[in-house]
């Protein structure tokens, strides 16, 4: 099973990409921003529960996260791979990545970080807010709270898969395509 991590600020295209390499490799799409915003959409209570955090910009607890994949991992049974958007986010979802890696006996294969810069991320999540808004996407100081806690939280645990040996980085500026060939072009032969 290849597992294949798509990380990136808010407004890098994570979720754009990762929905692209999981249809063209057959692999399963996880984002779990998606997850988030479906389960408040239905009202359901860790809906509850992540509402109010998602909306002001902040994450939801690890421990909420690491639930949510648990359960990936037992809804899809019989998949090749797996492309994830959005987790892990923290240290210690890396952490608790790998033990619930352990049964499946397998790791991440591979960590692509996209890097946009910050004034046409802002460009971008404002644009994207007028064709599907989103509480968190409408108001600049929310937007921009959520890039202070990408640079604190998120970004530092490049470092866990650079030691690992698996960190890319892909320039994420650009055509939605060209992104998409530069993905390509850094995956790992027995992925292809
Ligand atoms: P973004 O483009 O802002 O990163 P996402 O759809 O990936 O958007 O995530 C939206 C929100 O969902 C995040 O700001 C956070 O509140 C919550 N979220 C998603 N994944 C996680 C996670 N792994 N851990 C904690 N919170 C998460």
């Amino acid at each position: 099973m290849f597992i294949v991590i798509i990380a990136g600020p808010p407004g890098s295209g994570k979720g754009t990409q990762a929905q692209m390499l999981a249809e063209n490799m057959g692999f399963v799409h996880i984002s779990t921003g998606d997850i988030l915003r479906r389960e408040i959409e239905a009202g359901t209570e860790l809906g509850k529960i992540a509402k109010a955090r998602i909306d002001d910009g902040n994450f939801v607890p690890d421990s909420v996260a690491c639930e949510m994949i648990v359960n990936v991992f037992k809804t899809h049974t019989d998949t090749t791979g797996f492309v994830f958007d959005g987790f892990p986010r923290t240290f210690s979802q890396c952490g608790a990545f790998e033990e619930i890696l352990i049964p499946y006996n397998t790791l991440p294969d591979i960590f692509i970080e996209l890097k946009v810069p910050e004034s046409e991320l802002e460009k971008r999540l404002l644009n994207r807010n007028s064709v599907l808004p989103r509480p968190d996407d409408s108001d600049i100081s929310i937007i921009r709270h959520r890039f202070r806690l990408y640079e604190e939280k998120t970004a530092p645990i490049n470092e866990w898969y650079k030691s690992k040996g698996i960190y890319t980085s892909i320039n994420g500026d650009g055509d939605v395509n060209q992104v998409f060939e530069r993905i390509i072009s850094v995956l790992p032969e027995k992925i292809k």
